[in-house]
């Protein structure tokens, strides 16, 4: 079923997960375990990251090789395994970087034939080492292009001219970000972006993580009064540990309300410290409920214990 299916069927809020792949080497296992773990929350979707490799140059004798290493490949994969395993309708994230618009096409046409029919549409991080995102020569430099791309698609509108192209059936996501995008020269201006990105076809909007109910609820205000009219998923990212009061802001450009902070610091133990911050996880998830979110995306990152912890607390 595609996402805004699900959405439009549901009679309460959905509940969906994000995972990321494991590392090159690891076993699929770990994964399944947490998955396992989480089905009895029914989510109606789960997510996949993607990574871009990040090229290095090994010299073998003499000659300078071009190496691109990827270190958490498999999401199509994961997806694939995802619908068998447990019947639940993965949504693969699909990047700008480091792909041409062919490339892109060429994908599309692999996901449409394994009979996926969500995407998640994201220009991508810049690769590990970068700042910048440069994109490729032929590829797209904002996610509003890659969307106008699936869109046409399913259009049946393909790069080259084709007689009665079978049209691809893809739900279209989007990121949204309601501290804004770390790279956007104002939160007016990133919304305009946002609204660009609906426009070209995008079918609902998944926002990055935050940790403060009314930053959620004027990202919304503003979107609505703006004219994106799409439906807008709260990302939800348990805190369990003092260090990602630094490593969270830093990594994710976002920031933590200081009564969380404070209590955080202030538990005398590890575990003392993983209850007051999934504690505050269920205080956002509970303010995002009653504001009337048509649901909550949790950001598992390989977690699979917090995120339990707090559907547990909201749905018993
Ligand atoms: P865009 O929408 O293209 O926006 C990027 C920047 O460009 C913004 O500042 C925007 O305001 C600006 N902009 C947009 N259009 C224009 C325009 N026409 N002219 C000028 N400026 C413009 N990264 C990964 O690598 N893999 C993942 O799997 C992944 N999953 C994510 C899932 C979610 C829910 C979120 C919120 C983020 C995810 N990211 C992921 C991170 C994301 O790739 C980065 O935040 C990236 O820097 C921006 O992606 P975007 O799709 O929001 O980009």
């Amino acid at each position: 079923m595609k996402v805004l299916d699900a959405l439009n069927a549901a009679t309460k809020p959905i509940v969906s997960l994000e995972i990321t792949p494991p590392d090159k080497g690891r076993s699929i296992d770990e994964l399944f375990v947490t998955l396992d773990h989480l089905m009895k929350y029914e989510p109606a979707f789960i997510d996949v990251t993607y990574h871009q490799p990040h090229v290095v140059y090994e010299e073998r004798d003499g000659v300078i090789y071009r190496v691109p290493k990827r270190k958490k490949p498999g999401t199509v994969g994961i997806c694939a395994a995802i619908k068998n395993r447990y019947g639940v309708e993965p949504v693969p994230h699909f990047i700008c970087g480091g792909f041409t618009k062919f490339e892109t096409e060429d994908a599309l046409i692999d996901l449409h034939y394994l009979g996926i029919t969500n995407i998640l549409a994201i220009r991508g991080d810049p690769p590990p080492g970068h700042r910048t995102f440069i994109p490729e020569k032929e590829g797209h430099r904002y996610a509003s292009e890659l969307v106008h791309q699936i869109a046409n698609m399913n259009r049946g509108i393909y790069l080259e001219e084709l007689e009665d192209a079978e049209p691809t059936n893809f739900c279209i996501g989007v990121a949204g970000y309601p501290e804004k995008h770390y790279e956007a020269p104002s939160f007016e201006k990133d919304l305009q972006n946002l609204k660009h990105k609906v426009e070209q076809g995008a079918h609902y909007v998944i926002t990055q993580m935050f940790f403060d109910f009314q930053v959620f609820k004027r990202f919304v205000e503003q979107a609505r009064d703006m004219g994106i009219t799409v439906p807008i998923i709260p990302g939800v990212k348990p805190l369990t540990r003092v260090n990602q009061l630094v490593s969270i802001p830093r990594n994710f450009y976002v920031s933590i309300p200081h009564h969380i902070v404070e209590a955080m610091e202030a538990a005398k133990t590890p575990d003392a410290a993983r209850k007051v911050g999934i504690a505050k996880t269920v205080e956002l998830c509970e303010q995002l409920l009653d504001f009337g979110v048509p649901g909550l995306h949790i950001y598992t990152m390989g977690r699979g214990n917090a995120t339990a912890q707090v559907l547990h607390a909201l749905l018993g």
